[in-house]
């Protein structure tokens, strides 16, 4: 089966991880922080902290910018489920914002609607968190003004999205956000197994972030409470968890960033390919921008709203040996969230975007003659 996507490992990302495995320590050791800077630099942030999963690293953001059981937090419905759940295990309650029809991305006229119904009602979110869906950067702009005229915080939920550019600048150098967070999950841009990253310009963030990651424990001398017993000493002054990430994962997300670059133009060449071949068919593609670059971390196209002609496709398309698949199931509409009284019917353009979306294979290493077989697959399964 073509996976819609998977990870690229070379013979230099395999024997940095050999080599970091005969290194004296490989937890907490110094990959961590080499990692941390090469993504700081790659992207222009200030700071990186690493943590065990883009999960962690949502959970360890959000609390880290205060949010807690008072908070209210928003975000969009056209993502992975963390980006909610990792808000509510920090107690706070969530709401979702509906998509825009042509990006698929936060719609900020809905997000601006919304936002005007709170500030009536007294319920105005403290972190709105944005999801960069398939790579394609959100309208950072936009979002950063109507943060500054109704006081939120904002979040970057990046993980799709190392190596994508909005206005001449990487994504996750928080211009227009507080924090941006990325995934180093096998499907993502690049790969540490399991890993994921918060990159954010403040230095309060960052501390409260590094302390979040190991138990809630400093080690630095200037902010002991108490009186420093000596160089074993460290003071636990915060309630974390382990959120550790190895040094050996760290060693293989280093190598993976050397490679970065040209994962990031050999997806925008098998991309620029489906384009030109699906240009024919009657299906709704990606929307491109002058303003940015995508790092086209998934290929999704859409048909015209049909739930069960959509699900034949993918049935269809998975047996002639295409891993086709759906990116994503609206949050609001599992279980889960419905339980705490979400309906999709509240949200329009997401329902029929659930109606219509099929993500086909792309990833690094996949050939012209896999492109090949899945557009005439797609375009058989169509007919
Ligand atoms: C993959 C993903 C996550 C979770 O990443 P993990 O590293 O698997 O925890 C969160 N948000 C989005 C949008 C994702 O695609």
């Amino acid at each position: 089966m073509l996976s819609y996507g998977k990870q690229s490992i070379s013979e230099e990302d395999i024997s940095a991880v050999t080599d970091a495995l005969r290194s004296p320590l490989i937890t907490q050791g110094p990959l961590v922080e080499a990692f941390e800077e090469s993504v700081s630099n790659y992207v222009g942030a200030k700071h990186a902290i690493a943590v065990n999963s883009a999960t962690s690293a949502l959970y360890v953001a959000y609390r880290s910018l205060g949010v807690d059981e008072n908070s209210l937090v928003w975000t969009v419905t056209n993502t992975f489920v963390a980006t909610s759940n990792a808000a509510l295990l920090c107690g706070a309650t969530v709401d979702f914002v509906d998509i825009d029809p042509e990006t698929w991305n936060i719609s900020v006229e809905n997000l601006r609607e919304k936002l005007i119904q709170g500030q009536a009602i007294g319920a105005l979110p403290n972190v709105v968190v944005v999801v960069h869906f398939a790579g394609f950067p959100c309208e950072m702009e936009s979002i950063w003004k109507l943060s500054q005229e109704f006081g939120f915080l904002v979040v970057e939920d990046a993980s799709h999205a190392l190596g994508a550019e909005y206005k001449g600048q990487k994504i996750g150098g928080c211009k227009f956000s507080h924090a941006a967070v990325f995934s180093f999950h096998p499907v993502k841009m690049i790969t540490t197994g399991e890993g994921g990253i918060i990159t954010t310009n403040s230095d309060a963030l960052a501390e409260k972030a590094i302390s979040l990651r190991s138990h809630g424990v400093t080690r630095k001398n200037e902010n002991f409470i108490q009186d420093n017993e000596g160089d074993w000493y460290f003071e636990q002054q915060d309630l974390g968890h382990n959120f550790r990430i190895t040094d050996f994962q760290c060693a293989l997300g280093i190598s993976q960033m050397n490679r970065l670059d040209s994962f990031v133009e050999e997806r925008n060449q098998l991309a620029n390919q489906y384009t030109e071949k699906l240009a024919d068919l009657d299906i709704q593609l990606p929307k491109t921008s002058s303003e940015s670059k995508s790092s086209w971390h998934l290929f999704v196209v859409r048909l015209e709203p049909d739930k069960a002609r959509r699900n034949l496709l993918i049935a269809q398309l998975r047996e002639l040996g295409i891993g086709a698949s759906m990116h994503y199931i609206p949050v609001p509409h599992h279980p889960y969230y419905r339980k705490m009284g979400f309906s999709l019917e509240d949200y329009p353009e997401s329902q029929k975007y659930f109606e219509s979306a099929i993500t086909i294979p792309l990833f690094v290493g996949m050939s012209s003659r896999e492109i090949d077989f899945v557009f005439d697959s797609l375009r058989e399964v169509l007919a």
